[in-house]
Parts: C-alpha cells; sequence; structure tokens
C-alpha cells in the first residue's frame, strides 16, 4: 500500500509541489469560482514537470475520450532546444491546450477534412498521472468551430447542470449552507480471462472480441459454483499485479470476486465524483489487458464472448452527494430527509419514465445485443425497483397511490430473490439503499454517456420541481403532492418482480413501456423530439452535435458487424470448411460396410452443403446491403438480414464441432478455453 497514488500527480502533490498561494488559487478554479490565467497554468505546468520528471517520465500527453470508445494520447517529449542545449520544458500552454492529428477519429461529419483540426483542453477537475513514463493529462476533445467530440466533454457539461440544479433544491428545502453538489459513481466492471495461446489461434476472439461459433463446454455454469468460489492462484496473481497497478494510480480497487460463468470476475472501486469514476474506468480496462498479457492472459471486454454462459456487464452505481456530506438519495431518519429523499427520487423516477429511450442509449453497443434481455441480464425494457422498505414508505404516503397501483401478483412473475437482502438483481434500474444502480451497461463501454443522460434528465425534472416550490406558501404540502402525483402517473416504471420473465415483456407492453432489442433500433430513437429538447435546453449537445453522434453510431454498429461477416467468412473458408472436407474424406477412405460409418459420411456432408449454402447466402445479402454511405437503412437490414444469418452459420458449425474429431477439428474449443 506504500505505493498507493504514487503515479497521481494529486492534492499532496500540488500542495508539495506548488507556491501555496497558486495552490489554493487552483483549489478555486476547480471549484469555479476563479478563472485559471496564463501565469497560474505556467506555475503548474513546471510544477507537473518537476514531479513528473522525479517519477521518470520524459513525455507527456493530453489524454482524452474520442467516440472511438477507448482512449488517445499523443505524446510530446518534454525535450526541448535552448541555446543549443538541450532543457526539459513544459509551459502552461502545453498543459493547457493540445492539438493532435485528429482527422482520423470519427466525428460525424463534424469535421470535414478541409478542416480537420481538433483541439484538446485539459480537464483540471480530473488528475493528471503517470503511465509508463508519460505524464497523461485528462482532456476533452473539440473541433475547431468548438462542436465536442468526445466523451468526457458532455459529462462534464451536464454536471454542471446537475450541480446549479440540485443545489437550488437543497437551498429551497432549507439547507442553505450547500454549495456544490456532485453526481458520485462507483462502477462494477466484468470481465473474462482466456489462455493467450488459445486465444491467439481464435481470429474471432482477437478481431470481433467474441467466438462467433463454439459448441458450449459439458459443464457450464449450472452448478453456480464458479461465483464467490476460490480464486485460482495464477488468477490471484494477476489480481494482485492488477491491484498494485490501479492503487499507484490512486484507484481504490476494492472487491475482486469470481463471477457467475467460469473464468468470469469482477472489479470494483470505491465510488467516486462521476467524471473521475469515469476516467478511472477508461484506466481499469486498459490495465487488465494489460496486465493480463503480462500473466500469459488475454483479457476480454465484450458483452458476450460465449455463447450459451452469462456476458459481462458495468454496473453504474450513482448518487448525488453535496459538499456539506447530504446524499440526496439517502432515505434519512427525520420527516424532513424523508421528504428530501421521495422529492429527489420522485423526480429520477418521473425522468427515467419521460426518457427511457436515452437510458436505453447510453447503453446501445452491438455486444451487448447478445446480453439484454437474455436471462442473465436486465431485459431491453427500462423500469425501476425500489424494494420493499421505499414501496412501504410511497403507500404510507397516501392511500390513493396505493389504490391506484396496478396489481403485480401475475403469478409466474414472481420474484424471489437469490440473496437474502432485498435486492432484485433482475431490474436495470434499482435502488440499493442510498444510491440507483443502472445494471444495463455493457462491460465494454464507456460509462460516460450514461451519467450524462442520468444527470440530464435529472437535472430537468429538478427544474420542474424548482418552479412548482418556488415562492409557493407551503413548501411540504406542495412537495408531497408532486410526489403523491409522480408516484401515480409514473406507476407503470416501477416493477418489482422478476425481470428476466418472458411475462414481464408482455406486461411491459401491456403498460406502454419500450422495448428496444437491440442497439440500432435504439440509435435510431437518438433524435425524438424529446431527446433532442432535453439535449439541447441543458446545453448538452447541439442539434449538430446529435446529428453527428448518431451518425457515428450507425457506422459503428454497421463496422461491427462487417467485422463479423468477415471473420466468419475467413474462418469458415480457411478452417471449418477445409477440417469437414478432411474430415469426410477420411470417413470415405475407410473401407467398411459400418452403418455408423456410412451415416456419419452422410451427416458431414449435410453440414458442409448447409454450411456452403449459408455461406454463400451470407456474401450475397451482404454484398447487395453494404454501400458507401452508412445510414441507419443500412443498418437496420445489417440487424434483420444479417445478424440472424450469423447466428444460423454458428449452429451448423456447433453442430459439425459436436461430433467433429479433434484431430482434425484444430481450433480452440470452449472446455479448453473455460477451464
Ligand atoms: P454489488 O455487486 O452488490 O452490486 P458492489 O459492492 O460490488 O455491489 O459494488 C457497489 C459499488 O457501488 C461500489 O463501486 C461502491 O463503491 C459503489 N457505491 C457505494 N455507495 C455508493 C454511493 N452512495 N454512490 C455511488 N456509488 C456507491
Ligand atoms: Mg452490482
Amino acid at each position: 500500500m506504500k505505493d498507493f497514488g504514487t503515479l497521481v500527480f494529486g492534492y499532496a502533490e500540488m500542495e508539495a509541489y506548488l507556491p501555496e498561494n497558486v495552490y489554493q488559487k487552483f483549489l478555486k478554479i476547480k471549484n469555479d469560482e476563479e478563472l485559471l490565467d496564463k501565469e497560474t497554468a505556467d506555475t503548474i505546468a513546471k510544477a507537473m514537470k518537476e514531479w513528473a520528471i522525479s517519477k521518470g517520465a520524459t513525455h507527456y500527453t493530453h489524454w482524452f475520450q474520442p467516440l472511438t470508445g477507448s482512449t488517445a494520447e499523443k505524446h510530446d517529449a518534454f525535450l526541448d532546444k535552448k541555446d543549443d542545449k538541450a532543457i526539459m520544458r513544459f509551459t502552461g500552454k502545453s498543459l493547457i491546450k493540445g492539438e493532435p492529428d485528429a482527422s482520423s477519429f470519427p466525428s460525424g461529419g463534424l469535421r470535414s477534412t478541409f478542416e480537420a483540426r481538433g483541439y484538446t483542453y485539459w480537464d483540471y477537475t480530473s488528475f493528471v498521472f503517470i503511465r509508463d513514463s508519460v505524464l497523461c493529462i485528462p482532456s476533452v476533445f473539440v473541433s475547431y468551430h468548438g462542436e465536442s467530440l468526445d466523451k468526457k466533454g458532455p459529462l462534464l457539461k451536464s454536471c454542471k447542470v446537475i450541480d446549479k440544479k440540485a443545489t437550488e433544491l437543497l437551498h429551497i428545502l432549507g439547507y442553505e449552507d450547500v454549495s456544490k453538489v456532485t453526481p458520485m459513481v462507483g462502477l462494477e466492471q466484468e470481465y473474462f480471462l482466456v489462455d493467450r495461446p488459445l486465444y491467439k489461434r481464435r481470429m474471432d476472439l482477437m478481431l470481433t472480441g467474441r467466438t462467433l461459433f463454439g459448441h458450449a463446454a459439458p459443464k457450464g455454469q449450472e452448478f453456480d459454483d464458479h461465483y464467490f468460489g476460490a480464486i485460482s492462484s495464477r488468477v490471484q496473481s494477476f489480481m494482485k499485479d492488477v491491484n498494485e497497478e490501479l492503487w499507484k494510480l490512486g484507484i481504490y480497487a476494492k472487491t475482486e470476486h469470481n463471477e457467475v460463468a467460469p473464468m468470469q470476475f469482477e472489479l470494483a472501486p470505491l465510488f467516486s465524483d462521476v467524471n473521475i469514476a469515469v476516467d478511472q474506468n477508461q484506466l481499469i480496462m486498459d490495465i487488465l489487458k494489460r496486465i493480463a498479457y503480462k500473466h500469459g492472459y488475454a483479457c476480454l471486454l465484450h458483452e458476450k464472448p460465449f455463447d450459451s454462459i452469462n456476458g459481462s456487464g458495468k454496473h453504474n452505481n450513482y448518487s448525488l452527494v453535496s459538499d456539506t456530506g447530504i446524499n440526496v438519495f439517502d432515505v434519512g431518519k427525520s420527516d424532513d430527509e424523508h421528504l428530501r429523499f421521495l422529492l429527489f427520487t420522485a423526480a429520477f423516477i418521473k425522468g427515467v419514465d419521460t426518457y427511457p429511450e436515452l437510458l436505453r442509449l447510453s447503453a446501445a453497443n452491438p455486444g451487448n445485443d447478445f446480453r439484454l434481455g437474455l436471462n442473465e441480464a436486465p431485459p431491453a425494457i427500462i423500469s425501476v425497483f425500489l424494494g420493499d422498505f421505499v414501496d412501504e414508505m410511497i403507500d404510507s404516503l397516501d392511500s390513493e397511490i396505493k389504490d391506484a397501483k396496478k396489481p403485480e401478483s401475475i403469478t409466474p412473475l414472481i420474484y424471489v430473490p437469490k440473496d437474502a437482502t432485498d435486492r432484485n438483481r433482475t431490474s436495470p434500474v434499482a435502488f440499493t439503499g442510498n444510491k440507483f444502480e443502472f445494471r444495463m451497461l455493457g462491460s465494454s463501454a464507456s460509462a460516460s454517456f450514461t451519467n450524462t443522460v442520468l444527470n440530464t434528465l435529472l437535472s430537468k425534472e429538478l427544474d420542474e420541481v424548482i418552479t412548482l416550490l418556488k415562492g409557493c406558501d407551503d413548501i411540504k404540502k406542495t412537495a408531497m403532492d408532486y410526489i403523491k402525483d409522480v408516484f401515480k402517473k409514473h406507476e407503470r416504471i416501477l416493477f418489482s418482480k422478476d425481470g428476466y420473465s418472458k411475462e414481464w415483456v408482455i406486461e411491459a407492453k401491456r403498460r406502454g413501456l419500450p422495448n428496444l432489442s437491440s442497439s440500432i433500433e435504439t440509435i435510431a430513437t437518438f433524435d425524438m423530439s424529446k431527446n433532442v429538447s432535453l439535449l439541447k435546453d441543458y446545453g448538452i449537445f447541439t442539434d449538430e452535435e446529435i446529428k453527428a453522434r448518431k451518425e457515428v453510431l450507425i457506422s459503428q454498429y454497421i463496422s461491427s458487424i462487417s467485422l463479423e461477416v468477415k471473420t466468419m467468412l475467413y474462418m469458415c473458408e480457411s478452417y471449418i470448411i477445409p477440417f469437414m472436407v478432411k474430415e469426410i474424406s477420411a470417413y470415405k477412405a475407410i473401407e467398411t460396410d459400418s452403418a455408423f460409418a456410412l451415416k456419419r459420411k452422410v451427416k458431414l456432408t449435410e453440414y458442409l452443403d448447409s454450411l456452403s449454402l449459408k455461406l454463400d447466402d451470407l456474401r450475397e445479402k451482404y454484398a447487395l446491403i453494404t454501400g458507401e454511405y452508412s445510414s441507419l437503412d443500412e443498418g437496420l437490414k445489417f440487424r434483420s438480414d444479417i445478424v440472424p444469418l450469423l447466428s444460423d452459420i454458428k449452429s451448423v458449425i456447433n453442430d459439425y464441432e459436436k461430433i467433429a474429431s479433434k484431430e482434425i477439428y484444430t481450433l480452440p474449443t470452449y472446455p479448453e478455453m473455460l477451464y
């Protein structure tokens, strides 16, 4: 633990390396109380450079989160020349602003090539850190005209909005000493480990992140024996290295345990300010991959690397905490605290019921299509679980509400908790004591947009509450009326039974809740007028930015499925078909009257022909659909025509694999990769 935070330029380092007055000024700048001036920036840059060099750093980079989903950086050396002498230089200007050659990052047409410049600006609300001798400066990424081209910019904007609204509402409720409210987030990260030599022999895993086919292992997860089971010593030594690396970066990696599926694990750091939590999650994903490499593993972050066993998600635990220590989702003890809790919770519920498409969109990526609604993750339907305690609290408010509640007791919907505590693991948005846990995110996703959406939809509802309460005669009564009204009108979003059941899908439809089962259908809802109004009204996106982001998402969807098509064709041509031919020839070569051998030969020939027909079909459909321009129509066709075909092809290969000779079928199989 002595190395904790040694690679972060945190408060203690700032205090040590900065003159006292500059340190105090920086704290004010960070709190939006003062603006950053050139002199202060120069002093901070110099201090950072000294600290970084003392840690062995030679380069610096603006570290940002473009729309690709990963992070980007371009290294510059501190080294410079002055009067023919080598010096180490790092100025305030280089700290504040960078100009990466950015023409290859997705922008959805916001940055046409003739105006290819993009700029990165230092985000001083996150911490500068060192990785591999490079000083990394968390930054936002914008176009020449100031449109945001990354995931951090919109999140920061939404944090400012929610801070303002939540603070204002707390003032109205009598908490006048509050001066700042911060979204706090804890992100649980699931992942798989696979032996690297095996991984390298599976082109599909390497290129697409998932196995495009593979017959289930004789033993799956039916015994639930992996969950919280003993961690093998090899994995343990991997986790130890991961933790050490994370601790150095000041990340409080706390829990780690086996997940439900074989070779699946989870890592959860302590919650923190959302901006930092999202940055740190990007680092965590990166470090998991790198340390896995060192230990002879490949770390898989894809949402569904293996069929027939659970996929991986990322849980986003969200709360709002004031600088005076109030968590607005804390139920509290006194009547006033209960009222505060119910007011914020009602606003949250109303927001979720008003913008479910946007929240669903924040979890939309092609990998997650294999997970949501498949009895291992929440369905694609957004609903909220409050738990008995809060339910009773609401019921006790007013008998009217109780009467208005729809009967939920349709028998097959009964939820039996897997653990003793009052928890519903099948709900996409679950209240868990003092926070809301959004469980829909895929494991590979950035949590940035989810929190941008949560902040923004809540800001809009808080705004309404503020208008209601401002200048009203009886704050308590008006607040209670609002709460009752919300729970009556938005009852449909509350659901506490089994979210995995088929019955819920039917029930949700009856309630009129959207069920966007694929990411491409969800992307189509991005620019629904209510979404556009919300995002524009609160200054998160402009019309152009929404259009651009939608375009980027569509083209990412298409690229991802295209890659699967190409990989499938390649693997079939280079491996599967030759395996089948070889196996058929082997049976042909033996002179025997054995009925079994004859039957087997026929079966294998059937598989071969069926596969080759399906591959022809795939080639044909793929050629028909793909155009030069990635449109929504094209994306929807990929979903309706190509995705099912890929799945059909998978079934044929899996059937073949079941009877294939291990001598001939040399690709690593599920049992080999998972045990
Ligand atoms: P589970 O697996 O039961 O969902 P974990 O303990 O693995 O729960 O993870 C819970 C996550 O929620 C952790 O990252 C934790 O730091 C975070 N968390 C706890 N309290 C809060 C809070 N008030 N606001 C945001 N996140 C929180
Ligand atoms: Mg969880």
